[in-house]
């Protein structure tokens, strides 16, 4: 089988456009990957979530470790096949919702134990065991198992945690083996703290990684902290590999982290907002439940390809989010992906195109003006 690569197409400024080469097809970047928690991506058909431009999707350990459980999957022909998705999977380690989720955590030097959030089952995961599962579950691209403190947290607090989570990197590493057709990611920790991300880096690139990951942002510490680390965090990381900054973001979050250099996020966020009725758009974000909308004709973006944008009014989409019918979900979700990916197509042709700079200002001045005026 044929190894994963990445070309790198175009750089503009820190910005760049390529692809990811993969057996199961390429993914085109600065990509962003739909969240497939619980082997779905929530109110979406795989065929939808692709139709929306998604290359990859993103599956977490944690969850299927738990439910269905690994081994299961396997049995059933591996995660592609279950959840009927011919594409590149990425899988997160279960590390970071092992800390975020699970009870009565225990950590040390050889991995973590658990209770499960579901039926309070005792579990163990460490740097082979995460390994083991995500071989199971067939995944093309495979995180690091590591550990990060939630933020704010004390310099030596995050010295120890990152010294941690790269002595598992090499764990991983090791449990991982030659896997052709597969990639393994580095994920660098080091909180905000400059030295220590360098350090980080440095200890991956001894490893060696097919692509690295900037983790431990996104955890509370606001946009403009997350930028300030994203302004030098890609840049100790290779130039040659891809560069995948975790569990980011909002819109502007996405953008403002490929202008700095990165070129692969996931986020929860378009899917959950769907569901809650937050939608984003171009002129920013829409509150579908507002009253405002319960008579107007017009769409949630006119400019929109979407299902949700082509055939249905703003109305209709209020009515059926405030009468919780399933296809408000299901809408909603459409729509909010169809946006991140039309961002992440945009700022691909841009880069490609030497334009980024001014993409960007388009991109922030359309928001500025904001959402449409009522009727
Ligand atoms: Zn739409």
């Amino acid at each position: 089988m044929t190894r994963i690569t990445f070309e790198r197409l175009a750089s503009d400024g820190k910005a760049r456009t390529g692809v990811i080469r993969t057996p199961r097809g390429d993914i085109r970047t600065p990509a962003f990957m739909p969240v497939g928690t619980a082997a779905t991506v929530k109110a979406m058909m795989p065929d939808s979530v692709a139709a929306t431009g998604a290359d990859i999707l993103l599956g977490n350990t944690y969850h299927l470790m738990l439910r269905p459980t690994a081994e299961r999957v396997a049995r059933l022909g591996g995660l592609h096949k279950f959840m009927n998705w011919s594409g590149p999977i990425l899988t997160d380690s279960g590390g970071f919702q092992v800390m975020s989720l699970a009870d009565l955590r225990k950590l040390t030097e050889r991995g973590v134990t658990f209770k499960s959030h579901i039926d309070g089952s005792r579990h163990e995961i460490t740097p082979e065991r995460s390994m083991e599962i995500q071989a199971l579950l067939g995944s093309d691209i495979v995180m690091c198992f590591d550990e990060c403190p939630a933020l704010p947290a004390s310099r030596d607090r995050i010295a120890e945690s990152m010294e941690l989570s790269m002595r598992w990197a090499r764990r991983s590493r090791d449990a991982f083996g030659d896997r052709p057709g597969h990639a393994l990611f580095g994920i660098q920790q080091g909180g905000l703290e400059r030295d220590l991300r360098q350090q980080s880096a440095e200890a991956l690139c001894e490893i060696g990684f097919d692509g690295y990951a900037v983790g431990g942002l996104a955890v509370g510490e606001g946009q403009e902290a997350m930028f300030d680390c994203l302004d030098y965090a890609p840049d100790q990381l290779p130039e040659d590999r891809p560069r995948y900054l975790m569990g980011v973001g909002k819109p502007d979050d996405i953008v403002g982290a490929v202008a700095r250099g990165i070129d692969m996020m996931d986020c929860v966020l378009p899917s959950r907002s769907g569901r809650t009725g937050q939608v984003f758009t171009r002129l920013g974000v829409v509150n579908i439940k507002n009253g405002r909308h319960a008579d107007d004709p017009r769409p949630l973006d006119e400019s929109c390809g979407c299902p949700a944008c082509r055939n249905y009014s703003r109305a209709y989409l209020h009515h059926v989010f405030r009468s919780q019918e399933i296809i408000s979900s299901m809408l909603l979700t459409w729509h909010n992906l169809h946006y991140y990916q039309d961002i992440m197509a945009g700022m691909r042709a841009a880069v490609a195109e030497g334009r980024f700079a001014a993409w960007q200002a388009d991109f922030h001045a359309t928001r500025a003006q904001g959402d449409i005026d009522p009727l």
